[in-house]
């Protein structure tokens, strides 16, 4: 049965890198990690450090070298704030943790927080470091998904995951159920990924805790368009799948805590598709976090005239400069869209697209209070809009300004 929510737009073309294998890049000139207001380096500045070795501090959350160079302390960059480390050549690993020899029954939901914590592993489908989710579900989880979805049709980054890492998937999948407490784990992937759902049957083979989902082709898959596919249940504005007792992460987050447990290593890359019309040589890859964008763009084969990079997805994303986030699956290089700009035709399509059920072409009147109140900001309307209104950045802009009055 494929599994569906309501709205949503159908995108009008597929990725064409689902059979690429993910290329992996080692080194590049530089890279930028983001430091939080409460950073502090204890890495010395000037000083050589290896790839794994610590340059500071998020918080509770270390930070560690994802290549070898001269590390330059945390450095303000088109105003964000970053922990940089530049490469002259140097070369070497540093391994400061060892990998875990315990059996994960013997261990306790606390003990995997540590790991989660010492690991540096982050989410990469919310950005949020992945001990504090944890920690969060402390309060009660019932059920785990693993969202194998693309954050943007054009992507196949989890996809990959999904069949060259499985065992690391669905072993990161057992540690989570462990940790979280949760019964029952769900893989969720787009219907047509039918190797993906081979692949990950093979190893999650106990139909009393593992379930596949097979999903309509559909995006964004978020937590509401998740929730209401996989259970029927809508969230209410400001609530979390985690109210409801679902813990979600990303595939990839699963297989970094998995792997960095069996080698003990820090989270020190991340998995993305590079895709879009405004690169040439697009393609899965898996980078140093942090890498900036130009050496990534350089990669490609470089940006198209006239083109941006959106972030994970064209219908819901920002477009972004500096250097790849920790909650960044897909690079969209895209033009503007051609905004016809004519008015609305009332023809009702940002109504049918809008999970939420909104009318978004309210926010034209005079009366979008219940637009500004309960849009989870997917993006589906203004995607869909055949006028090229810009609803969502129209609805954006209209609830900032209600939050300044
Ligand atoms: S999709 Fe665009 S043109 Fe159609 S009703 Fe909505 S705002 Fe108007
Ligand atoms: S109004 Fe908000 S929730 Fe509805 S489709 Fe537009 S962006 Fe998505």
């Amino acid at each position: 049965m494929i599994l569906d929510f309501p709205g949503g737009a159908r995108p009008t073309e597929r990725t064409r890198f689902g059979k690429q294998n993910t290329l992996t890049v080692d080194s590049c000139s530089a890279v930028c990690l983001r430091a939080d207001d409460d950073a502090e380096a204890i890495a010395r500045v000037g000083a050589t450090v290896l790839r794994g070795g610590l340059l500071g501090r998020n918080g509770e959350t270390p930070v560690y070298a994802s290549i070898a160079g001269s590390f330059r302390g945390i450095l303000e960059i088109e105003g964000n704030r970053y922990f940089v480390v530049m490469n002259g050549g140097e070369t070497g690993e540093e391994r400061i943790h060892s990998p875990e020899t315990r059996a994960i029954t013997q261990m306790t939901a606390d003990d995997v927080i540590e790991s989660a914590k010492k690991f540096a592993i982050v989410d990469s489908r919310s950005g949020v470091p992945l001990w504090k989710m944890l920690e969060s579900a402390k309060k009660g989880c019932r059920r785990l998904v693993v969202d194998c979805t693309e954050s943007d049709p054009l992507s196949a980054i989890n996809y990959r995951l999904c069949i060259e890492r499985t065992r690391s998937l669905v072993g990161g999948a057992k540690v989570l159920l462990h940790a979280t407490g949760a019964l029952k784990c769900v893989f969720a992937a787009e219907h047509y990924r039918h190797a993906a759902f081979a692949a990950i049957s093979e190893y999650a083979d106990d139909e009393k805790i593992f379930a596949l989902a097979q999903l309509d082709e559909k995006y964004p898959y978020g937590d509401n368009a998740l929730m209401y596919a996989l259970y029927v249940q809508e969230l209410k504005k400001g609530e979390t799948a985690l109210d409801r007792g679902v813990f979600i992460v990303a595939p990839e987050t699963a297989i970094a805590l998995y792997e960095a447990m069996l080698y003990g290593m820090p989270q020190l890359d991340r998995f993305i598709t590079v895709c879009g019309d405004g690169v040439r040589k697009g393609g899965n890859m898996r980078v140093p976090r942090g890498i900036t964008l130009h050496d990534l763009i350089g990669l490609c084969g470089g940006l198209e005239d006239k083109h941006f990079l959106i972030e994970n997805s064209l219908l819901s994303g920002s477009p972004i400069s500096g250097a790849l986030s920790d909650g960044t699956r897909a690079l969209v290089a895209a033009k503007p869209l051609k905004r016809l700009r004519v008015p609305c035709i009332s023809c009702g399509r940002c109504a049918e697209v809008c999970p939420v059920r909104l009318l978004p072409s309210e926010i034209l009147a005079l009366d979008g209070r219940d637009i500004l109140k309960h849009c989870i900001s997917c993006g589906a309307c203004e995607y869909i809009c055949p006028s090229g209104i810009p609803l969502l950045g129209l609805i954006k802009k209209a609830a900032s300004r209600k939050e300044e009055a």
